[in-house]
């Protein structure tokens, strides 16, 4: 039997961020005290304790800042073996987890630092990944 992949569970924090995704135009949280950006979304600025939030359209665009390719599969990933989880920096500043995708997963393809920009994939009804691939 052949186990779905799991699936984020939006929060009262978290819903502008996925709905933004799912009309592929993502969203950031930005704080309007200190200007900062951060993620993941949440209720105060991690930066300063604001609670004076904004949600500001992201460029899409970041580089990456680690990444893996994983050959042993998560439950759900048996079929994308192997894959790449990254870790971008997008322009904003802030860090996400994602995956990178576009390339063939072998490390002469990949660096640390590499641009790449948004990717969506629509994967149920309510809920759009992110990914990121090489520009
Ligand atoms: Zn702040």
């Amino acid at each position: 039997m052949t186990q779905s992949k799991p699936l984020p569970t939006p929060t009262p924090e978290t819903q502008p961020y996925w709905d933004s995704c799912k009309s592929h135009a993502m969203k950031l949280p930005r704080c309007k005290s200190c200007s900062q950006f951060h993620f993941y979304p949440r209720a105060l600025c991690p930066h300063c304790w604001s609670m004076d939030l904004e949600w500001v359209t992201a460029s899409g665009k970041g580089k990456i800042y680690s990444y893996v390719i994983s050959h042993r599969p998560a439950p759900g990933f048996q079929d994308d073996v192997p894959y790449i989880i990254g870790v971008v920096e997008l322009d904003e500043g802030v860090r996400l987890m994602t995956n990178i995708v576009g390339v063939i997963p072998e490390p002469k393809n990949i660096w640390v630092g590499m641009d790449v920009s948004v990717e969506y994939e629509d994967v149920s009804e309510t809920i759009t990944l992110p990914t990121y691939k090489p520009i």
